[in-house]
């Protein structure tokens, strides 16, 4: 198990089983959500994602059909994206309090990477969505 909170902690949950996938992405909802070159997020069935306290602060804004994200309202720290249907959590791996063990292992959306970040690890690249990301990767 490990916790997450967002900056003001008003918000705080639970992931109660192991990441699946773990990776950076460089599209242009992220890098504006974040403020920053990327985001780095680690995904996991919704069903092992627990609110523990201050649910009533977290807002969402649906990004597309598919992808929306929840934030704290208080501070506007993003803590995660629901995917798939809402099967998926995307927890933005900053939020995490402790080491979940799992690393980054691709980068994504790297077609639309901000033009002043460069990437210098041997990470795979995807210029769209990660397979991994989009729950097609070779199990
Ligand atoms: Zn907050
Ligand atoms: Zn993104």
């Amino acid at each position: 198990m490990i916790r997450g909170r967002c900056l003001c902690g008003a918000v705080r949950f639970h992931v109660t089983a192991p990441f699946e996938y773990a990776g950076y992405c460089h599209c242009t909802r992220c890098r504006a959500s974040s403020g920053s070159a990327f985001s780095a997020s680690a995904g996991v069935r919704r069903e092992y994602v627990q609110i523990t306290s201050g649910a009533e602060y977290l807002s969402s804004h649906l990004r597309n059909t598919d992808v929306t994200s929840h934030f704290c309202r208080c501070c506007g720290s993003m803590l995660f994206l629901l995917v798939r249907d809402g099967r998926y959590a995307h927890i933005q791996m900053g939020t995490l309090e402790a080491d979940p063990g799992i690393r980054p292992q691709y980068h994504m959306h790297v077609a639309s990477k901000a033009p002043w970040h460069e990437i210098t690890d041997t990470l795979p690249t995807f210029a769209e969505l990660a397979p991994e990301a989009e729950g097609k990767a070779p199990t």
